[in-house]
C-alpha cells in the first residue's frame, strides 16, 4: 500500500516542479499559520486589557508560535515538523480555552478541528481530533444544558468526519495526478519531467556533499525492425519487460525514467562510474539472455557518465548520449563510458 501523505505533503511534492517550486511549496501551512494568528491576536490585547493575564499569556504564545513557524517554514520550506507543530499548537490552545474560559470558547473546535486535517495525514489528524473531541465533552456537558450539548458534541463529531472524507479523497486524488504527472503510462517508469526533478536532486546532494552520481542512458538496438517483424503491441511488451528486468536489477535507490520512445536513463544514486559501469553491464548481459522475443535476441546499447563538479544536468545527460551513440557506432549490444 502507498505511504500516507499528508495533504500538505502532497502538496509539496505537487510542486517539485522546477517552474512552480518556489512559489507554492509550503503555502497552505502559511496560510494556516497566518490565518491562525490574526485569527487569536485581537484576543491577547482583549484579554490583556480585561487583566485576565494568564489566558493572555497562553494566547500570546499561540499567536507567537504560530508567527515564529509561519516565518520557519517561509525561509527553511520545511513543511512536515512545522505542520505536526501548528496542529498540535491549534488543538492545544483550543483545549487550554475551552478549559479556562469557558465552555463558550467552544467555537474553537471548528478551525482547530479542520487545521489538523490540512496539516497531518488522515489518521494522525482523526486521532487528535478524537483525543480532541473526547477531552472536550465534560466540559460540554457539565455546562450546557442536554439538548445543546449534545448539538455541539454532534456537529464537531460531523465536522471530523467530514474532514477526514475530505482529506482522504483529497490525498488519493493528488497522488493519482502526481502519479499522471511523473509516470511512464506504458512502462511505470518515470517521465522526463520526473527526471529533470531527480537530476535536480542529486546534483544538489553532490554539491553539498561530494556523493557521486552516475547516470546509465540505454536504448533498444534496432528495435525498428523488432517492431516491423513482431508487430507494435510485441514491441510493446518488450518495452514493459526491459523496464521490468532493469527495476529487478537495481537498487531501491536507483530510479529508471523513459526519455524517448525505446530510450530509458538509470539515475544511479551514489554510485561512482567504476560501479555504474558494473550495473549497465549486468543490465546489458540480462537483457540479452532473457529471450524477449522467441530465436531472436533483443538487446541494448548504453552509455554511462559520472557527475563532474559544476555540471548542468543537461551536459551530464549530453555525455551519456554521446557515450550511448559510441556504443551504437560500435556494434550495439555494448556498453561505454562517457569521457
Ligand atoms: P538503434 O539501434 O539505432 O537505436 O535503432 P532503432 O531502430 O532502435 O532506432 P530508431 O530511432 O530508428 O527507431 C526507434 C523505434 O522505436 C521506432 C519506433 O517504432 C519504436 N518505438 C518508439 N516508441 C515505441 C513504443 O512506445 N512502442 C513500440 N512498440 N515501439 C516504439
Ligand atoms: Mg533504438
Ligand atoms: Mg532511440
Amino acid at each position: 500500500m502507498a505511504r500516507q501523505k499528508s495533504a500538505i505533503e502532497s502538496w509539496h511534492e505537487m510542486t517539485q516542479v522546477p517552474t512552480s517550486r518556489e512559489t507554492l511549496t509550503g503555502y497552505l501551512p502559511l496560510i494556516l499559520s497566518a490565518a491562525g494568528a490574526l485569527g487569536v491576536a485581537p484576543f491577547v490585547v482583549v484579554r490583556w486589557m480585561d487583566g485576565d493575564w494568564v489566558v493572555a499569556a497562553i494566547d500570546t504564545v499561540i499567536v507567537t508560535g504560530l508567527v515564529s513557524l509561519g516565518v520557519y517554514i517561509y525561509y527553511t520550506r520545511r513543511v512536515r515538523g512545522a505542520s505536526i507543530a501548528i496542529a498540535l499548537l491549534a488543538i492545544m490552545g483550543a483545549l487550554i480555552t475551552i478549559y479556562m474560559r469557558g465552555v463558550e470558547q467552544v467555537y474553537w473546535a471548528f478551525p482547530a478541528v479542520m487545521a489538523c486535517f490540512y496539516l497531518l495525514k488522515p489518521f494522525e489528524a482523526v486521532i487528535l481530533a478524537l483525543t480532541f473531541n473526547v477531552l472536550i465533552t465534560p466540559v460540554v456537558f457539565q455546562n450546557l444544558e442536554t439538548f445543546t450539548a449534545g448539538t455541539v458534541a454532534v456537529t464537531i463529531f460531523v465536522t471530523t468526519a467530514f474532514a477526514f472524507a475530505f482529506n482522504f479523497i483529497n490525498n488519493r486524488q493528488q497522488e493519482k495526478l502526481l502519479r499522471l504527472a511523473t509516470k511512464d503510462p506504458l512502462t511505470g517508469a518515470g517521465n522526463r519531467r520526473a527526471l529533470q526533478v531527480k537530476l535536480a536532486e542529486v546534483i544538489g546532494s553532490f554539491e553539498r556533499s561530494g556523493l557521486p552520481t552516475s547516470i546509465i542512458v540505454l536504448d533498444l538496438d534496432h528495435f525498428k525492425k523488432v517492431n516491423d517483424i513482431h508487430g507494435h503491441a510485441v514491441g510493446d511488451q518488450i518495452l514493459c519487460e526491459v523496464v521490468g528486468i532493469v527495476n529487478l536489477r537495481t537498487r531501491l535507490n536507483d530510479s529508471l525514467f523513459r526519455i524517448g520512445g525505446e530510450e530509458f536513463v538509470v539515475v544511479a544514486d551514489g554510485q561512482c562510474l567504476g560501479d555504474a559501469c558494473h550495473l549497465a553491464e549486468q543490465l546489458r548481459t540480462l537483457v540479452e539472455v532473457n529471450e524477449l522475443v522467441p530465436n531472436s535476441a533483443v538487446t541494448i546499447s548504453l552509455g554511462v557518465a559520472e557527475i563532474r563538479g559544476g555540471e548542468s544536468a543537461q551536459s551530464w545527460l549530453s555525455r551519456a548520449d554521446d557515450a550511448l551513440y559510441r556504443a551504437k557506432r560500435e556494434g550495439r549490444n555494448v556498453m561505454r563510458k562517457a569521457s
